[in-house]
């Protein structure tokens, strides 16, 4: 089982502030650099007002991303869509 079965996604909790891509990217350059982020948000849709997350190949499911989320967006809880 891939570590990133660790990771819950719950896109309608997001509220795009972007914290899990900067932590991500700290993580793999050192900088707070989002284009080298392994998550990636993007939205909000115009008829939702959801946001998208998404999980890139490089993505090791370290869990940083959803120890910074303060919403739910991303957690290592039970529930929400499994990737
Ligand atoms: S998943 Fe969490 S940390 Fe990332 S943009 Fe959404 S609310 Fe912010
Ligand atoms: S689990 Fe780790 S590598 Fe994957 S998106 Fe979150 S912080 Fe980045």
């Amino acid at each position: 089982m891939s570590k990133k079965k660790r990771l819950a996604i719950n896109p309608r909790r997001c509220v795009g502030c972007l914290t899990c891509m900067l932590r991500c990217s700290y993580r793999f350059t050192g900088a707070y650099t989002p284009a080298a982020a392994a998550v990636s948000i993007s939205g909000p849709d115009c008829s939702t007002g959801d946001f998208s997350i998404s999980l890139l190949e490089k993505c090791d499911g370290c869990g940083i991303c959803a120890a910074f989320c303060l919403y739910g967006g991303i957690s290592l809880a039970e529930g929400g869509d499994r990737l």
